[in-house]
């Protein structure tokens, strides 16, 4: 089959044809090991035995490469990815010549799924299952619903929380990859590679250093890092090194665990208005000023894995390392 060229969203475009610092391959994936040695074995299945790849559902935090792997698996598989996301549907129609339009063995790929309307999303269900979709003829009394055939696809779906998918959608996945935070020596990692590709010069220990603020997120380690480069252009810096380094996080504001104002201010929150908690989600997010999602997605987790802060069924409440840190 011929490949065609990738479909971006317009953001990718942008964020991909700047300067291309997203793996294409497999091999150029840094880190999460278990998905990447699964993938390859179900990627070859596939491949072996000409069948279509079953249904894959990315699940973990922002930043830590559910796009990027969905890429690779376009690349893998030598096929034509259809990048969307779930707000984009606005009416049952958007799906039907989405799905019309794919070529056998193509991937649909639709981040934050768990957004999806109910309706779009039950019309997804015979397609991912039986290749069909209900497509309305019509309108008023006088509407039919005629049934078509689509080819067969895989579908990856992208969401920062599998427990926000209603279980009918989640059982309709046959592959499901939970992607885990970084540990700071894949991060450094990251972090080498990509200033290469910047081309920039930078010391191990300060590419770690990087690596171990970055909060176990790919996509925050490179932000760290185009914005150092920043301070080292204007400092007339020839590299990056340790001291360019402490210093341009000190000015960001990001600290030795790598937490920002807005970590602080929730830690702050909890430790000096709530006494240490618990305290709720809802409370948190008036006192904060910050949507709920952002919280639980975002900030919530890493804060979690650093055990500086646990969610209880009476609330959230700062552990002794969450005190010690904000005091
Ligand atoms: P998500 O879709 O989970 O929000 P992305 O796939 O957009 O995350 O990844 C964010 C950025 O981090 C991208 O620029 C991507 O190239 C980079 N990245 C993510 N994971 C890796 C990895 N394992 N190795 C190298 N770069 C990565």
């Amino acid at each position: 089959m011929e490949k065609k060229e990738n479909k971006f969203t317009p953001n990718e475009i942008s964020e991909d044809k700047k300067i291309s610092l997203r793996p294409k391959k497999i091999t150029e994936f840094v880190g999460q090991d278990n998905i990447k040695s699964n993938l390859k074995t179900f990627i070859e299945s596939s491949i072996k035995t000409k069948k279509n790849l079953d249904h894959i559902i990315l699940y973990g935090p922002p930043g830590l490469g559910k796009t990027t792997l969905a890429n690779i698996i376009s690349y893998e598989k030598n096929v034509n990815i259809h990048v969307t996301s779930g707000p984009a549907f606005t009416k049952k129609g958007d799906l039907v010549t989405l799905l019309s339009n794919l070529s056998n063995g193509d991937i649909l790929f639709i981040d934050e799924i768990h957004r999806l309307s109910p309706v779009i999303e039950e019309s997804l269900y015979p397609a991912m299952e039986d290749f069909k979709c209900d497509y309305i003829i019509g309108s008023g009394p006088s509407a039919r619903v005629m049934q078509i055939a689509i080819e067969k696809f895989t579908l990856i779906g992208a969401t920062t929380r599998l427990g926000l998918l209603s279980r009918p959608l989640r059982d309709r996945f046959g592959i499901p990859l939970q992607l885990e935070f970084y540990n700071p020596e894949s991060l450094k990692d990251i972090i080498i590679l990509n200033s290469k590709k910047l081309n920039v010069k930078i010391e191990t220990t300060a590419a770690f250093e990087i690596a171990k603020r970055s909060r176990g997120t790919p996509r925050i380690a490179i932000r760290l890092l185009k914005r150092i480069l920043d301070f080292s252009i204007v400092q007339n810096s020839e590299d990056i090194n340790m001291d360019l380094v402490e210093e341009s996080l000190k000015q960001m504001r990001i600290d030795s665990e790598g937490l920002d104002e807005m970590d602080r201010k929730y830690l702050k929150c909890i430790s000096s208005d709530y006494n240490g908690g618990p305290v709720g989600i809802e409370t948190l997010s008036a006192a904060l000023l910050e949507q709920r999602d952002i919280i639980e997605d975002v900030i919530e987790p890493y804060l979690m894995q650093k055990g500086l802060v646990q969610r209880t069924s009476r609330g959230r409440i700062l552990s002794e390392k969450g005190i010690n840190h904000i005091n």
